[in-house]
């Protein structure tokens, strides 16, 4: 079994009819988007490369590039992903971050926590206590300072916003998103939830109405 590694990661974007030059009349068709992941075990985690669009005729297999067979109304590059949410999103303007971006953010930070750490305990002798209480702490003071950013955050580009109207989070909910991203030290699980919504949001962004976005 491989453990991790690089994969290719396929999606339907959209299907419908079009004019197969190769079958010579109209057939159904599958429009694919590849790119290329880095995994650990089964799931991708990290987007690696945009590999680009396909588009498969349903009765003779031939493919295509999409925009040489669909006209720009049915194949628009600049909306391609096309999906409902994604559309209701673009009322804020925003797009929902990738899952690895996320991952990746909060290893950034929870390494230089640690290393922070580290360095205390290597000159003072003494460390910042409890991680997890000190992440809670480091994570509410980037939310409020940062304005939804952390030194992770910041370095992928990426940073939390209201759900509903793309601003930034209320107090409430930063403190109350913060206490159940704390869960995440002991259950990681709740990071996963982002995998099962189009919006990719998380336990603690459902819970405080947010949502992660690229900037
Ligand atoms: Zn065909």
């Amino acid at each position: 079994m491989i453990i991790y590694g690089r994969k290719t990661v396929q999606s339907t974007i959209k299907s419908g009819k079009f004019d197969c030059p190769n079958c010579r009349r109209q057939e159904s068709y599958q429009l694919k988007n590849y790119q290329l992941y880095f995994h650990i075990f089964f799931i991708p985690l990290l987007k690696i490369k945009e590999l680009g669009d396909e588009l498969n005729c349903f009765f003779c297999n031939s493919t295509y590039v999409p925009g040489s067979v669909l006209s720009s109304h049915e194949y628009d590059t600049r909306n391609r992903l096309g999906n409902t949410s994604q559309e209701e999103n673009s009322t804020i303007g925003l797009v929902p971050c990738d899952f690895g971006k996320r991952i990746g953010a909060f290893v950034i930070d929870l390494a230089l926590l640690y290393a922070f750490n580290f360095i205390l305990i290597y000159y003072i002798q003494s460390g910042l206590g409890f991680i997890p209480l000190i992440g809670f702490a480091y994570f509410m003071l980037c939310d409020f300072l940062l304005k939804g950013s952390s030194v992770g955050k910041l370095a992928l580009s990426i940073k939390t916003v209201d759900y509903n109207e793309g601003k930034n989070v209320l107090p409430f909910y930063t403190i109350l998103r913060n206490l159940i991203k704390g869960l995440c030290v002991f259950f990681p699980f709740i990071y996963l939830a982002s995998l099962l919504n189009q919006d990719k949001r998380a336990l603690h962004d459902l819970a405080a109405q947010t949502m992660v976005v690229d900037k």
